[in-house]
């Protein structure tokens, strides 16, 4: 018999893909270049040059039968060792590497963290706008997602909703900084205030509640700033982070988790990380990629690209009267829609070849997400279509 769980899945298709499918199709009519796709969150710039450089010197110096053979149960001991310096370096950490796991991208490491420190039953609360695969990241472990809704005037923690959410069933409380979709990054205060929170209610509840941060745009900040690391400042805290979008290599699936070294039963979940992949099939990152970023962990691609297309887009959307913060980084922007109903918006901005993404799937409906990581030129030549689109479906005019 076939697992209904999964076949029902089916029919609730990523409105992402959709709408992004969508482009594809308007591009083989018009050309692809006519359609301006805000769909995809897929890194637009290459991957940086000595990524490619540390790749190839791996395949033609290393022994084939060691670079392509099995790593170690849990990852290789070297890398674990350079992430933790690297982290200890930039962010004042005290890591190990044994608090260090490499994974397939974020998504291997939520899918372990959630399962480190959680059992069947419980509930991970997290909060909207939020990245709506973690419903099925958390609902895989067979635990329940609570979101608390937005605090849309600066999509900081809405903590009155928090408190509403939280029970003793609580494992951990989910956060993403800077945030998929809006791009807000949790200031220090707000941290400062979770993590007071956090110790209370581990306290009241007898057990630790832990915070899992997932932070696969950490170093893509706008306006020179440093996005506060969360584990600094909380002890029950496992980081979850990609090179996906760093590195620009979302398809090789390399990342890591990173235990604090102060957090509940720190020795054991690297290792328990190892039992975790045997029982979900994960059995490590590929062993060249671990290798690579071990050489790249503070390069990055070339990203200004982001930030001179926020800027851009803020300013415009600004200009069109829409209500919208702006982003502290990532490639996304979260204006509120001129209706109500954001999937009405973006359904009506198709027809200008605009393709935006609903926020109802992010838990924030009336706004809605363009992700930015396509070419300059296209997001000033998207600016003609999105100008006529709210003039003609909403009679907004540009303010000069
Ligand atoms: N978390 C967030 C907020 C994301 O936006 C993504 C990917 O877009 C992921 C996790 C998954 O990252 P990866 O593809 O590196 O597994």
């Amino acid at each position: 018999m076939i697992a209904q769980h999964y076949k029902d899945m089916l029919g609730a298709k990523s409105v992402i893909r959709q709408i992004s499918e969508w482009s594809t199709a308007r591009g083989a009519e018009i050309g692809y270049e006519n359609v301006f796709d805000y769909s995809l969150g897929n890194p637009s710039v290459p991957a940086p040059q000595k990524f490619t450089d540390v790749c190839l010197d791996l395949l033609e110096h290393v022994d084939p039968v060691t670079l392509h053979g099995y790593t170690p149960t849990l990852t290789l001991p070297d890398v674990r060792a350079k992430v933790a310096e690297s982290l200890n370096r930039r962010f004042g950490m005290d890591y190990t590497g044994d608090h260090i796991f490499m994974t397939t991208g974020a998504a291997g490491a939520l899918a372990h963290a959630v399962r480190c420190i959680a059992v069947p039953g419980q509930n991970i609360v997290t909060f909207a706008p939020f990245f709506p695969e973690y419903k099925p990241y958390v609902e895989g472990a067979g635990l329940t997602l609570r979101v608390a809704p937005p605090r849309c005037e600066d999509f900081q923690i809405n903590f009155a909703a928090l408190d509403g959410l939280m029970d003793e069933n609580t494992a951990a409380v989910l956060i993403n900084s800077p945030n998929n979709p809006s791009g807000t990054a949790y200031s220090a205060e707000t941290l400062t205030q979770l993590a007071d929170y956090l110790k209370k209610k581990s306290t009241e509840y007898g057990h630790h509640i832990f915070l899992i941060s997932d932070e696969p745009y950490r170093e893509i900040a706008f306006g020179g700033k440093t996005i506060p690391y969360p584990a600094k400042f909380y002890d029950d805290t496992l980081t979850c982070y990609s090179f996906s979008k760093s590195l620009s290599v979302p398809g090789e699936r390399i990342g890591y988790v990173a235990a604090n070294p102060r957090c509940e039963d720190a020795a054991y979940i690297v290792p328990m990380c190892g039992q975790i992949s045997r029982g979900t099939g994960h059995n490590c990152p590929s062993g060249l990629f671990q290798r690579a970023v071990a050489e790249c962990l503070e390069e990055t691609s070339d990203l200004s690209v982001y930030e001179t297309n926020m800027e851009l887009i803020y300013d415009e959307l600004k200009a069109l009267g829409f209500t919208v913060c702006k982003p502290d980084g990532t490639f996304y922007i979260f204006p509120k829609a001129l209706e109500e109903d954001a999937k009405s918006f973006c359904q009506k901005a198709m027809k200008y070849d605009l393709a935006l993404v609903p926020g109802d799937s992010f838990g924030c409906p009336g706004y809605f997400r363009m992700a930015y990581c396509i070419e300059t030129e296209k997001v000033r030549r998207s600016f003609v279509a999105l100008e006529k689109f709210v003039s003609t479906e909403y009679g907004a005019t540009k303010q000069h």
